[in-house]
């Protein structure tokens, strides 16, 4: 068995090789050679702990296995560790022998960026100039900077709940070369694409913050109950999504097709769009909205990749087991 401890992901994973794990599985899961299984997460009562696994079963890439980890919110200021954890654990789909142990920590904000870019390369304007960011945290810089790299913007505005956070995201558009401005949310209308990456359990993105022809990717809402855009943009946007289960249930969709808005038959697989069976924006008038959701295939598709570049370049550390 194979162990590539977190230390190690930094040098060994880009954005290049996350991005193609993602796109690829997000293909698969479309035309049914990959399925996400079940998701389990429990307040375990210890620590104010959150704690589940997503898994599941890629067969087109053969990547068996689960992400096992959750947030636990008194880690930094007790342990001086940082509160979300996870780890990714690979089993031969032949044999069912485990086959790696991989850090999940990094990987799982990279494995999030890539899916907001997927759905930018196949769903925004090929035109887009202006990037809105709304959510300045940890994940809003990976989702930023790898977003720069799907069109040639030339602008990145931004609005975030709590504003001195904003210096995060302006810091990664100066280092891509990307004059940042703040804005209020009314000023979002500028964006050709926007990301909403934040852990609101109320909508602060309404249907007029957004202009006709923008692509937002909703990246925040992976729970019951959260929810980041006020559910009417839904009805105005055609709807994409990672996994169509997971939007309705857990993701922004859960509240448009809760109150009736949009059917769970509006929501397409963005998987479908990079397959060619969905023709996905067809005018730039559209509004695109894709509700990334966070699925377990993702983890266990950038895990397999970082395990084969942990192999080529001799860092894998081999176990008996
Ligand atoms: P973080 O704590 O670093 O940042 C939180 C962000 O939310 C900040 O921008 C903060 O200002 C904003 N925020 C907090 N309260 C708010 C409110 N009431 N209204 C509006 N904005 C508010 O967290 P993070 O690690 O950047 O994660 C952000 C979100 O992304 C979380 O909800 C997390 O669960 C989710 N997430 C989703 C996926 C996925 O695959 N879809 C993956 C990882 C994280």
């Amino acid at each position: 068995m194979l162990i590539v401890p977190e230390r190690e992901i930094a040098n060994l994973m880009t954005r290049d090789a996350a991005f193609d794990a993602v796109e690829g599985v997000f293909a698969a899961m479309a035309s049914k050679d990959a399925y996400n299984f079940p998701v389990i997460r429990e307040a375990i009562g210890h620590e104010e702990a959150l704690y589940g696994f997503k898994g599941g079963f890629d067969k087109a890439g053969m990547a068996l296995g689960l992400k096992a980890g959750g947030y636990w919110p008194n880690n930094l200021e007790k342990h001086g560790a940082i509160n979300h954890q996870s780890t990714v654990f690979l089993f031969d789909p032949d044999t069912g022998m485990a086959r790696a142990m991989v850090g999940g920590n990094l990987l799982t904000a990279l494995r999030t960026a890539a899916a907001s870019s997927v759905s930018i390369k196949h769903l925004a304007r090929p035109d887009a100039k202006v990037m809105g960011m709304v959510g300045a945290g940890h994940q809003a810089t990976f989702q930023l900077r790898a977003a720069l790299e799907q069109r040639a913007f030339e602008k990145v505005i931004g609005w975030n709940y709590h504003p001195e956070m904003l210096p995060n995201i302006e810091k990664i558009a100066n280092e891509a070369g990307v004059p940042f401005e703040a804005v209020d949310l009314e000023g979002m209308v500028e964006a050709d694409v926007v990301i909403s990456i934040t852990s609101t359990f109320a909508p602060t993105i309404m249907a007029d913050h957004v202009a006709p022809g923008t692509h937002i990717a909703c990246m925040g809402t992976d729970t019951k109950g959260k929810q980041e855009v006020e559910a009417t943009l839904l009805a105005k946007s055609t709807v994409f999504t990672d996994e169509v289960a997971q939007s309705i249930s857990i993701g922004e969709a859960q509240h448009a097709v809760g109150s009736g808005l949009i059917a769970e038959s509006d929501v397409h697989e963005l998987g479908a769009v990079i397959n060619g069976t969905h023709a996905g924006r067809t005018s730039d008038d559209e509004i695109t909205l894709f509700d990334g959701t966070g699925v377990g295939l993702q983890d266990l598709a950038v895990a397999a990749r970082v395990v084969a570049l942990a192999v080529e370049s001799g860092v894998a550390i081999e176990v008996d087991f």
